[in-house]
């Protein structure tokens, strides 16, 4: 018998095809109800696997209000998402801090940390807020630096920092809590092109190394071959074109 094609077999019989990360059933997300609405997304559907996807279209197709959704910093008007485990509309207001904590890990374009903060603290802050005593959120945001290459910078403050290394500081707190998915809202956007390079190696690492899933909103075509997959939007809806 080739053992080689026997232990594949079963582990597509234990396993099955791979669940996708995120799933989408008709959402939309409407603004403006009482005046003319406006769909920022329209009844979209999708499934997506693990890896690298970028989502882009031009400005206004719905790529933040996505992001925002998954994110669960806002709520469709319509139908269901599911990141991991987790369908959003299942959570109740209580749980939602604890999906955002765990499940996924957020990086915007202006980065976000806390200007008096150091950066080791910036990092490890969300796992001490997760109830994770200070010495091992420490620790763990120590580790996470080391990823990213920062570990000469732990006590310095954000506006010591270059862009590059701003960004790749706030990776590694979005990483702190291990999330199933990174949500990246033009990461690169405000970064020269040697720094969004080393910023797009360190997600294929990420993806690679199955630490997470990532998905980010760019209009940087020049990055998308470092991605799995790119998905359109315009006018809110899928662009399959
Ligand atoms: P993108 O990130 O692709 O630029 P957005 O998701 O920010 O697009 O916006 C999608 C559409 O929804 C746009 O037409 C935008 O004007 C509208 N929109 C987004 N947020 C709001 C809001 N808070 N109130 C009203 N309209 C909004």
């Amino acid at each position: 018998m080739n053992l080689g094609l026997y232990l594949e077999g079963m582990k597509e019989l234990n396993q099955g095809p791979e669940q996708p990360v995120i799933e989408l059933q008709d959402v939309s997300r409407v603004y403006g109800h009482t005046t003319k609405p406006v769909y920022a997304l329209n009844h979209v559907s999708l499934e997506l696997p693990s890896g690298i996807t970028f989502i882009t279209g031009p400005s206004g197709c719905g790529k933040s209000t996505l992001i925002n959704l998954l994110g669960a910093l806002d709520r469709p008007d319509s139908g269901r998402i599911r990141v991991a485990d987790t369908w959003l509309s299942d959570l109740a207001d209580k749980d939602i801090d604890e999906y955002r904590r765990h499940t996924v890990g957020i990086v915007f374009q202006f980065f976000h940390l806390i200007p008096t903060l150091t950066i080791l603290e910036n990092v490890s802050l969300p796992a001490e807020l997760a109830g994770i005593p200070f010495k091992q959120a420490k620790a763990k945001a120590e580790t996470l630096l080391e990823r990213v290459d920062l570990l000469d910078r732990v006590s310095h403050r954000p506006h010591e920092l270059s862009g590059g290394e701003i960004q790749r500081t706030a990776i590694a707190r979005a990483l702190i809590n291990d999330p199933a998915v990174i949500l990246a809202d033009e990461p690169t956007g405000n970064l020269d092109s040697t720094a969004s390079h080393r910023v797009m190696t360190l997600f294929r690492t990420i993806a690679g190394e199955g630490i997470a899933s990532v998905l980010i909103a760019s209009h940087d075509r020049e990055m998308f071959q470092s991605g799995d997959r790119v998905l359109k939007l315009r006018d809110g809806k899928l662009d399959h074109s």
